[in-house]
């Protein structure tokens, strides 16, 4: 397995950096995945020239090499590619484009088959009522879509593909790039291995045609701020009727004056006048649903006091039933009084203090009793 680096190479110990260089260009044109498709044999046999030649393409590496054999540059001796294009080589300075085209596998154009279509992505705002009772939103967007006079085919209807005359159906082409002859996706069929034999029209036989498009976009009851959803298939169509991509739409939920959300529950706040909240009484307080619902408070209840109300929230995104409403208490002490609320509330004092005056004049210790803080 661990075949020996300068063997493996073909170049002599003694070899010059130029030397080692140019083997390697050799051995790796040779055994690029690219020119062997499926071989396997092949495949190792490259992976092992490019460990060899981050080894001895390195000064410090070629001499801990030369001193400690594969232990010495490669403590995990296992080959892969995990040394591969780390630090001791820059594969791009050797191999420029064309390990984009090896290693980057899924990206359009890199795959043999066909490509999928482009994914889009949209942002939309909704009110915190639409995330409540879940809606459906124009969206309004341009789009790649299939051409409807082929159906997508790029074909005058009524006459057939025919194979791609440049890549002979292969849907790829042997470029030469520098020192390599490289495999590449088709420019004329866009590695679809066919091409009208006279093309649409309407599309210029691209089989795709870029317009606006109308979706409703349904946004369920309980989305969260900031949940994107994805709407298969409604995305950019792909070349001649490959696959379309998604469509992913962000939503956010714009905050609402009344209620703050903490997951499925809101949280408001209702004001009790003072004498309620003494003697015990009762809040009416908005909900979500445009209703409202009757709070009992105890007597003495305290500002910032929290009462739950069951099932007054937001509806569960994932699940059934709904969250709570969380009802905090406000004590709203009055700004002016009336001459018959300051007669009761001097008397009122009276019961508390006695006599006197309480200290710091007639706000003082009113705001001690029945003050938040
Ligand atoms: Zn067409
Ligand atoms: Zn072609």
């Amino acid at each position: 397995m661990a075949e020996e680096y300068y063997g493996l190479l073909g170049v002599a110990r003694n070899a010059t950096p130029a030397e080692i260089k140019s083997a390697y260009r050799k051995l790796a044109m040779k055994y690029h995945p690219d020119r062997n498709p499926g071989n396997k044999e092949a495949e190792e046999r490259f992976r092992a020239i490019n460990a060899a030649y981050e080894a001895l393409s390195d000064e410090k590496k070629r001499r801990l090499y030369d001193q400690y054999g594969e232990a010495g540059v490669n403590p995990g001796a296992g080959g892969g590619f995990e040394g591969f294009g780390g630090a001791g080589v820059d594969v791009n300075e050797v191999f420029g484009d064309l390990f984009e085209n090896f290693f980057g596998g899924g990206g359009p154009g890199g795959g043999r088959g066909r490509a999928r279509g482009a994914d889009l992505k949209y942002e939309t705002e909704v009110t915190l009522h639409d995330a409540f009772t879940g809606t459906q939103l124009p969206l309004s967007f341009p789009r790649v879509e299939a051409c409807g006079t082929c159906r997508g085919s790029g074909a005058k209807p009524g006459t057939h593909l025919k194979r791609c005359a440049q890549c002979r159906g292969q849907g790829r082409v042997q470029v030469s790039q520098g020192f390599f002859a490289m495999s590449q996706t088709c420019p004329r069929c866009a590695g679809e291995g066919q091409t009208p034999e006279d093309p649409c029209k309407d599309c210029r036989g691209q089989g795709r045609v870029r317009r606006m498009t109308e979706l409703k976009i349904k946004i369920p009851p309980g989305i969260y701020d900031g949940a994107t959803l994805r709407i298969s298939g409604e995305g950019e169509a792909a070349p001649r009727g490959a696959s379309a991509g998604d469509l992913y739409v962000h939503v956010k939920v714009k905050p609402d004056p009344r209620f703050e959300r903490r997951e499925d529950d809101l949280t408001i706040t209702a004001g009790v006048d003072l004498a309620s909240a003494a003697l015990g009484g009762s809040a009416e307080v908005p909900t979500i649903d445009g209703g409202t619902v009757t709070v009992k408070v105890p007597a003495g209840v305290q500002g910032g006091a929290t009462f739950r109300v069951r099932e007054k929230g937001m509806p569960k995104l994932h699940g059934r039933g709904r969250g709570d409403l969380l009802v905090t208490v406000r004590v709203d002490v009055p700004r002016e009084l009336t001459a018959r609320q300051r007669e009761l509330l001097t008397e009122l004092r009276k019961t508390f203090h006695g006599d006197e005056p309480g200290e710091g004049g007639e706000g003082g210790v009113f705001s001690r009793l029945f003050g938040k803080d």
